[in-house]
């Protein structure tokens, strides 16, 4: 043995199990890509260091999205007066739904962990490094791999300013115990746009501070202008070009922000949601010959290589289209491709369809009117666009428009962009999303005869 053989391996343990596949990350991508591995016989070794299920099931979409269904029950509670029902609100115990959500959360962890185990994917808990050698420790073990994938996601940013640890985060948002009374959210996003509108249907007296004119600022100009409009019809404060330079407890518990416009006291929780970080420190990624860009995401090709042999990533740790099922569809098929002979097959991060649960929600595909003018010049780009009161709110006393444009690429006026704001738009997406994936035309939307009486025959109607 040469000298450098032995010393390493006086110095690093031995390999106490070896894999086809190992997936460090239980998360939506990991648990999904070490499934579908699994399918094909190889032996697969999926390393968690927290709850199984990832930010998603945990911190994520699923407790949002309960949360979110709970802020429609306080809306819809308004308007059952306006149609005829007489009915008592006593209270709204924010603890409640929260053992309940929990609850389900803990459920969805077992099932997760039962279905690995079905899968016969070798779980492994323990946060994992990979080591000079190209092996990955956990809990001072050591496991070899012949393809290893990162799917470590991210998690939130808290910025630097004095007395920020008074703030919370996302993941604050689903330990909170009662309903704060008075909110400000830092953030223009889409986490920042969902939990203030969760705490403004709930009763939070809530702000939305924002460091230019409209949330949503990266999404088409009507989209970030509905939901920012309707933000403020709902009586949420938007706190507009201004930033927190810092945050002081007061003795009573409530915290005061100074801020560049001014300060704001007796504030009961503080959420910044400005944005999420790569989970890629102490991976020991740099030394395999992983490259990370400046924000520490993990490069990778189209196939989710990264510049090192045989180590993979995907989901939010590469730092594209943040969302599960982006992170699920990147993860199958990375596994159908290393293990089920489809060398050619790779996600299409085109036109993928999101949701934003704004009040009312927001649905996305494809190319802003922007991108699109942009990128095709303005003559080549035809716009649709409607705005119409749904006709849930014909009895009622609130209104809410819905909003509706669509994208066409002329001459032939391809659908690439759909963009919606309005009641029921979350659930008419998903539907249309198919259509503009297989290059639909505004004559086939317009051939399709519309269902009435619903808000989605605008889609077909629109002149
Ligand atoms: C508040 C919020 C709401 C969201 N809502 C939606 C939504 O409605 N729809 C949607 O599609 N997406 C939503 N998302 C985004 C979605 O949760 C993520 O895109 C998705 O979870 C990414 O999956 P992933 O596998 O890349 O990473 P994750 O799900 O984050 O999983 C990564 C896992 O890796 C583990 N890990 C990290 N480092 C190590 C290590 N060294 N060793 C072992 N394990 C490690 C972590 O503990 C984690 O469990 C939301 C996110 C947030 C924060």
């Amino acid at each position: 043995m040469r000298f450098t053989q032995l010393l390493l391996a006086r110095v690093m343990p031995p390999v106490v199990k070896n894999f086809d596949y190992l997936v460090i990350g239980g998360g939506s991508g990991g648990i999904a890509s070490a499934r579908r591995a699994a399918e094909f016989g190889v032996k697969v070794g999926l390393v968690e260091q927290a709850r199984w299920g990832g930010t998603c099931v945990n911190v994520g979409c699923v407790p949002k999205k309960v949360m979110f269904n709970t802020a429609m029950h306080a809306e819809m509670m308004k308007e059952h007066k306006d149609y005829g029902f007489d009915v008592k609100c006593n209270g709204f115990d924010w603890g409640v739904v929260k053992k309940s959500r929990d609850e389900y959360i803990k459920r969805l962890n077992g099932i997760y962990e039962s279905n690995l185990a079905k899968s016969k994917v070798d779980t492994i808990v323990g946060k994992a490094t990979f080591t000079d050698d190209g092996c990955v420790d956990v809990n001072g073990q050591k496991y070899s791999a012949d393809h290893i994938m990162v799917a470590t996601g991210g998690y939130p940013f808290i910025p630097n300013i004095p007395g920020s640890e008074h703030g919370i985060s996302s993941d604050g948002f689903f330990e909170l115990e009662e309903l704060p009374k008075k909110v400000v959210v830092i953030g223009a996003g889409y986490i920042a746009v969902e939990l203030a509108g969760i705490f403004n249907a709930l009763g939070s007296d809530t702000s939305i501070m924002i460091r230019y004119d409209k949330v949503l600022r990266t999404f088409d100009s009507m989209v970030s202008d509905s939901v920012t409009k309707n933000m403020e019809d709902d009586g949420v404060k938007v706190i507009r070009r201004t930033q927190t330079t810092s945050v002081k407890k007061e003795e009573n518990g409530t915290l005061t922000l100074e801020t560049t416009g001014g300060q704001i006291k007796d504030v009961n929780c503080l959420l910044f949601a400005i944005g999420r970080n790569p989970n890629t420190q102490g991976l020991n990624l740099e030394k395999q010959g992983v490259k990370l860009d400046s924000k520490g995401h993990i490069i990778v090709d189209a196939f989710q290589n990264t510049d090192a042999k045989n180590i993979y990533a995907l989901g939010d740790v590469c730092g594209k289209a943040l969302l599960t099922p982006v992170a699920i569809a990147a993860g199958r098929r990375l596994a159908h491709r290393l293990f089920d002979n489809k060398p050619d097959l790779k996600l299409d991060y085109n036109n993928i369809a999101t949701v934003v649960f704004s009040h009312p929600p927001t649905g996305t595909i494809g190319l802003t009117e922007e991108e699109a003018r942009t990128k095709y010049g303005d003559d080549k780009i035809k716009i649709y666009s409607s705005v119409f009161t749904p006709m849930y709110y014909a009895v009622t006393q609130t209104k809410h428009k819905c909003s509706m444009k669509l994208v066409c690429l002329l001459p032939e006026e391809k659908v690439i962009g759909l963009h919606m704001v309005g009641q029921g738009v979350d659930e008419m997406l998903q539907g249309f999303s198919v259509a503009i994936k297989m290059g639909a035309t505004k004559k086939q939307f317009d051939d399709t005869v519309a269902i009435h009486p619903t808000s989605a025959e605008e889609l077909v109607t629109m002149r």
